[in-house]
């Protein structure tokens, strides 16, 4: 190894400041580094392979972060592997310098939109040889320091296949992938894999499962990953724990549930809704006694395209 590239090695940068500034500079800076390293006489023209080791902190599981360095590392023909580990994800890739210097790049420019990287550190090692690049199992040991996400809203894609009757996850309402659905109300413990959420007990289809293992598809390694077949299921009960109705009929029955003035208790991710129509007085009354909030006001669940407040409330300018 270089003196150069010694330099570079066992490099630490950390952004406490979340400042994404500081990572972008750091990363010209070593991108200056590779570049006098390649140029370098000490290093043979003739193996200008490296590898490098990266260790990534933040948010950075659970949002399709190992698929995308899969895909950008396979793109750039690099060697290696990716893992999750209790601290954040850990990748090594080998390859000539000058690709090396261009996922470090990319992985900062190009990463996933709900990721944050909180800091990253790399150093430059001697190759070892990689032939292929891989997503390898979690590592279970270790500090836990990963950060874990919240639950994130349903995505346009996956929107437009609950509503697509032409779609396998039609009128599917557990429908996520990694871009959205559940990732705080369902893990139980880290690093963020199936088998440590609450979805452990639903064993994927085939058709799920070959999502979940195709580095194309956007429900690569999506942990959630659920399809009406072998997904959770929705279904209503009655006052007593009877079943009244499962999946779509479930929801219809509940809606007119709630027509009817009753009040429907609807188990979401995060916890139970109280739910009854605000037109209808006397199930209002109700909730509110049960609740034993007289006074104070309840949220108000409106379909956004008819939102018009002025139409349905009664209340100050200010309220
Ligand atoms: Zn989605
Ligand atoms: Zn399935």
């Amino acid at each position: 190894m270089s003196n150069i590239e010694q330099g570079i090695s066992n490099r630490r940068s950390n952004y406490h400041d979340f400042d994404i500034r500081y990572s972008l500079f750091d990363i010209l800076r070593f991108k200056n580094e590779l570049i006098k390293s390649s140029m370098n006489k000490e290093v043979n023209p003739k193996n200008p392979i490296r590898r490098l080791r990266i260790i990534i902190h933040g948010a950075v599981q659970g949002v399709g972060f190992r698929p995308f360095i899969y895909r950008l590392a396979t793109s750039l023909g690099l060697t290696g592997w990716v893992v999750n580990s209790t601290q954040g994800v850990i990748i090594e890739a080998e390859g000539e310098l000058n690709r090396l210097n261009t996922f470090l790049i990319s992985i900062e420019k190009d990463k996933p939109p709900v990721s944050f990287v909180q800091s990253l550190e790399s150093s430059l090692l001697d190759p070892v040889g990689y032939t292929v690049f891989e997503v390898r199992k979690s590592e279970a040991s270790g500090d836990k320091t990963v950060l874990i996400l919240p639950d994130i809203a349903t995505c346009p894609e996956c929107l437009g296949e609950i509503f697509n009757p032409l779609d396998r996850r039609y009128q599917y309402p557990f429908t996520n992938c990694t871009n959205c659905g559940p990732r705080f109300s369902i893990i139980e413990k880290i690093p963020y894999d199936r088998i440590n959420t609450t979805m452990a007990g639903f064993a994927m289809c085939g058709q799920c499962l070959a999502e979940y293992n195709d580095p194309m598809n956007r429900r690569f390694h999506a942990q959630p990953n659920a399809c009406a077949v072998c997904g959770p299921r929705v279904s209503l009960w009655d006052i007593n724990g009877a079943s009244l109705a499962m999946d779509q009929e479930a929801l219809i029955k509940a809606a007119h549930a709630v027509q009817d003035g009753f009040i429907v208790a609807v188990k979401g991710i995060g916890g139970f809704h109280l739910m009854a129509d605000a037109r209808n007085d006397g199930a209002v009354r109700r909730l509110r006694r049960r609740k034993r909030r007289e006074d104070k006001p309840l949220a108000l669940m409106y379909q956004i395209a008819l939102f018009s407040p002025g139409a349905h409330c009664a209340g100050a300018p200010a309220d």
